[in-house]
C-alpha cells in the first residue's frame, strides 16, 4: 500500500505526490503528503495555512 493523501486519502503514489514541510528545515516533520497540487491547495485553504504560515513543498 502507498501513502495516503493527507487531504483526500487517495494513494499519492498513484499520482504525482507532493510532500510538504513546515518551516525552513528540510528535516522538519512533514506537514502532509498530497496526490497533486489541487489537493495541496485545497488542504491549505481548509486549514487556513495560506496566511502567515511558511510552506515549502518538494515535488
Ligand atoms: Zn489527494
Amino acid at each position: 500500500m502507498g501513502t495516503a493523501c493527507t487531504y483526500c486519502g487517495s494513494d499519492v503514489e498513484r499520482h504525482d505526490p507532493v510532500s510538504v514541510t513546515e518551516g525552513d528545515d528540510d528535516s522538519a516533520d512533514r506537514a502532509g503528503r498530497f496526490c497533486n497540487y489541487a489537493c495541496l491547495a485545497a488542504y491549505i485553504e481548509d486549514e487556513g495555512l495560506a496566511t502567515g504560515a511558511v510552506c515549502e513543498w518538494t515535488p
